[in-house]
């Protein structure tokens, strides 16, 4: 292999890597489940740049994902297999953000009772119809990649940082159709080790939707998730903070924002 298509290869793994972080560590285990507390300025930081790096709005990915926690694979669930099917949900998954999106920005209670303790708006990008700016952003990273180096090295950016959709098409379509599980949930939730691996421990479905709370998705002995491994890398450099030495009975409540939710209907 030359010397380029290793640079190819680095550059689509770190953009791959960053977008996951931004999704699995921030936006998942920290914002929306909070089994990690993101210090004051991170949390900033992250709300700030999240759109930005992601194309995805924190706020309004944190209410689809709770919303999918509370009716999972119910016909109220934004993304199940069992009701639209394997590669419908796709299609269903862009649908229920964007719905997700419109229902924050017009106060719907609906969505916004989900997410009342979240202290930051749905971004003005997406407040103003601009959703679009940081795909217009990374494309053109890409094509200045490609204008001064290659196609090759463009498009290994360009897919690595806007590969959410593929991500979250393995995570919400096999997670919740193929694999075995841990644990009797009242959802279709599975353990898919392929997904898992490709996607940070985001396959590990059936583990997360029974322990929800728990920053380590892998439960077994044998079970890899990545993706705690980032969330302990961040620890030690204080960027997110845990306790790792919690075990599963402590963890083994009721979701802080669905108290809340749960007080305010
Ligand atoms: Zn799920
Ligand atoms: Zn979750």
């Amino acid at each position: 292999m030359d010397a380029y298509w290793l640079l190819c290869l680095f550059v689509f793994v770190f953009a791959y890597l960053l977008n996951i972080c931004y999704i699995t560590v921030f936006y998942h285990r920290g914002l929306t489940h909070q089994a990690l507390e993101l210090p004051d300025g991170v949390r900033r930081f992250v709300v700030a740049t999240g759109g930005w790096i992601t194309g995805l709005d924190p706020k309004g990915w944190s209410c689809m994902h709770r919303l999918h926690h509370r009716y999972s694979d119910t016909p109220k669930d934004p993304h199940s297999p069992v009701h639209k099917g394997f590669f419908m949900i796709a299609y269903q998954q862009l649908l229920s953000y964007k719905a997700v999106l419109r229902g924050l920005i017009k106060r719907d209670p609906e969505y916004c009772n989900v997410v009342k303790d979240l202290d930051f708006e749905v971004s003005w990008m997406n407040r103003r119809g601009l959703w679009y700016l940081p795909y217009v952003l990374h494309g053109a990273i890409g094509l200045i990649l490609t204008w001064q180096v290659g196609w090759l090295l463009g498009s290994a950016y360009f897919l690595g940082i806007m590969s959410h959709p593929v991500q979250g098409w393995m995570v919400n379509s096999m997670g919740h159709a193929l694999g075995y599980r841990n644990f009797n949930t009242h959802d279709n939730s599975k353990n898919n080790t392929l997904v898992a691996l490709l996607v940070a421990g985001e396959g590990y479905q059936n583990n997360h939707h029974r322990y929800p709370r728990a920053a380590k998705f892998s439960m077994r002995w044998w079970e890899v998730d990545w993706g705690y491994t980032m969330c302990l890398g961040l620890a030690s450099l204080g960027v997110v903070k845990f306790d790792s030495s919690a075990n599963l009975r402590d963890l083994d409540q009721p979701e802080p924002w669905d108290l809340v939710t749960n007080q305010v209907s």
